[in-house]
């Protein structure tokens, strides 16, 4: 063992060996003073917390080799003992993504949406508006580029717009894609992005017969849905809320099980949202939905006067995020399975051991490396946020069009690009100022979309970003909980950390 030798004078003046660890002995290590404690994170993303006692003896040479202190170290991959090649291997199944290529292909079928919310104006176009929608040889165009891929998992996501809108188009890229994989034989799944507005019994059963995942917003009790998703025609929160209903109970027909398998809802926190954190899980937790992700409102896109009637203070979201994290934890107590899934991401990081490749929180980021958004009219963008920059009137995310070709070599020529290298360079933490000495920095990942939004530069300065000011307050939170939760919590968060795969939407090879 790698342990520097010590030597203290014992009372009798004899010289005793005693191993202490030496500032060598452990590996490079950030660190964060955390609920009272020193919390000490490594590159395999392990962490440690030491009292403060026992790293004031650390920062001295005092602590011993075989004290629990130094226990908990080395237990956290943080000592520069042990098998230096199995460290390596574990370091390259965290970075595990980086060996495959782009997985998640967001299609964006068409701009029209009955719609009108308040935070997306930006993304959407009037129903009328048929010129935005995606052409049967612009899909297929797509789908073939997608599938040159060197990922052997494949999701084709279908957002827009309102993706039913352009139903048989969609239709036409899932058969399409089915044909295609028949050679590829790649992990091939869909998922539909949907207000469920536009649904009907004969979309459904194709959808449920073709194993498409389907996911919804729905933005709290009805009358925060409704203030904020706009629909003309009724209320947009009765008829979500119906289908979620009607597509949950096909599931449990099926015989699939209910904690795996139901409609995927997705709130975005507004200001309308705030003072509703217990409303807005009870109305999940009632319509069966056993998971929740709150979402804080993007700036991609957003208007002065939205922003000025649905924004919010990252102090203010984090307020919210600690109320509904507590009454999440209270409602697992009580018997209920409950999951929030940002903590529940985080923890899969922390407690885990792996990366669960969230695409907008790992180093290196998605964009155009593990995830290409196709837009209605072939241009091909870093991410779908990338993409909405570009509604703004700005193409600078723009990676390739389908139009000029779908080969293995114009592939290789979109994915190595100029864009894709820049974003790839800003988003890998290690070389980022704030990020590189951060003890979050083996979990967290930044977004250079949202740093050019915010900040004119796809360089983030980390200092003034509400992007970090909201992942380090979480983490924060998730930490001194983690500290302090008693054995049933922490339970919980372990559970949390070992999602199950949702291996009904793969499909058969
Ligand atoms: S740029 Fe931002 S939105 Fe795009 S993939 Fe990276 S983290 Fe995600
Ligand atoms: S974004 Fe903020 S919290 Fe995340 S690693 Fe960078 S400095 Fe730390």
């Amino acid at each position: 063992m790698a342990t520097a030798l010590s030597t203290r004078r014992t009372r009798l003046g004899q010289r005793q060996p005693q191993a202490t660890l030496a500032p060598e002995d452990l590996l490079p290590v950030r660190i964060r003073r955390v609920a009272g404690a020193y919390l000490l994170t490594g590159d395999l993303g392990g962490h440690a917390f030491l009292e403060p006692e026992e790293y004031q003896r650390w920062l001295q040479g005092q602590l011993l080799a075989e004290e629990p202190a130094a226990a908990k170290l080395r237990a956290a991959d943080l000592l520069a003992d042990g098998n230096t090649r199995q460290r390596a291997q574990k370091y390259l199944e965290r970075k595990g993504f980086l060996h495959f290529g782009p997985n998640l292909h967001i299609f964006v079928v068409t701009l029209r949406c009955n719609h009108s919310c308040q935070y997306c104006h930006a993304s959407r176009a009037r129903m009328d508006a048929f010129e935005t929608d995606m052409s049967i040889e612009t899909a297929e165009r797509s789908v073939d580029f997608a599938f040159e891929s060197t990922s052997p998992f494949l999701t084709i996501e279908f957002q827009g717009g309102e993706p039913l809108a352009n139903w048989p188009v969609v239709e036409h890229i899932v058969e399409y894609a089915l044909q295609k994989n028949q050679l590829a034989g790649k992990q091939l799944m869909f998922a539909l992005v949907t207000n469920l507005t536009l649904m009907d019994d004969d979309k459904l059963a194709y959808l449920i017969d073709r194993k498409v995942q389907i996911s919804t917003s729905l933005d709290g009790p009805e009358a925060i849905h409704d203030a904020v998703r706009v629909w003309r025609d009724g209320t947009s929160y009765a008829t979500t809320v119906g289908w979620i209903r009607k597509i949950n109970s096909r599931y449990r027909e099926m015989g699939l099980d209910p904690m795996l398998y139901r409609v995927e809802a997705l709130p975005t926190i507004t200001r309308l949202t705030l003072p509703h954190a217990k409303a807005l899980i009870d109305e999940y937790a009632a319509l069966g939905c056993h998971a929740v992700f709150l979402r804080h409102l993007d700036p991609f896109g957003f208007a002065g006067a939205t922003k000025a009637r649905l924004g919010y203070t990252i102090a203010d979201f984090l307020a919210f995020y600690q109320q509904a994290l507590d009454y999440i934890v209270d409602l697992n107590r009580q018997g209920s399975d409950f999951v929030e899934r940002t903590a529940a991401m985080l923890f899969t990081k922390i407690l885990g051991g792996r990366d669960p490749n969230f695409l907008d929180l790992r180093s290196p980021c998605g964009a155009g490396i593990g995830q290409i958004a196709y837009n209605y009219d072939g241009r091909m963008f870093t991410c779908d946020e990338g993409r909405m920059i570009d509604r703004s009137g700005d193409d600078c995310f723009v990676i390739g069009d389908v139009a000029q070709g779908s080969s293995l070599q114009d592939y290789r020529a979109v994915v190595s690009g100029p864009v894709v290298r820049a974003m790839t360079t800003a988003s890998t933490l290690q070389g980022q100022p704030g990020c590189a000495d951060c003890a979050y920095m083996p979990w967290c990942g930044i977004c250079p979309v949202h740093n050019y939004s915010e900040q004119g530069s796809i360089h983030g300065r980390m200092i003034e970003s509400t992007w970090c000011q909201k992942y380090m307050g979480i983490l924060d939170l998730l930490m001194t909980r983690l500290r302090t939760a008693d054995e049933f919590e922490k339970a919980l968060y372990h559970r949390w950390a070992s999602p199950r795969a949702l291996e009904h939407y793969v499909q058969e090879r």
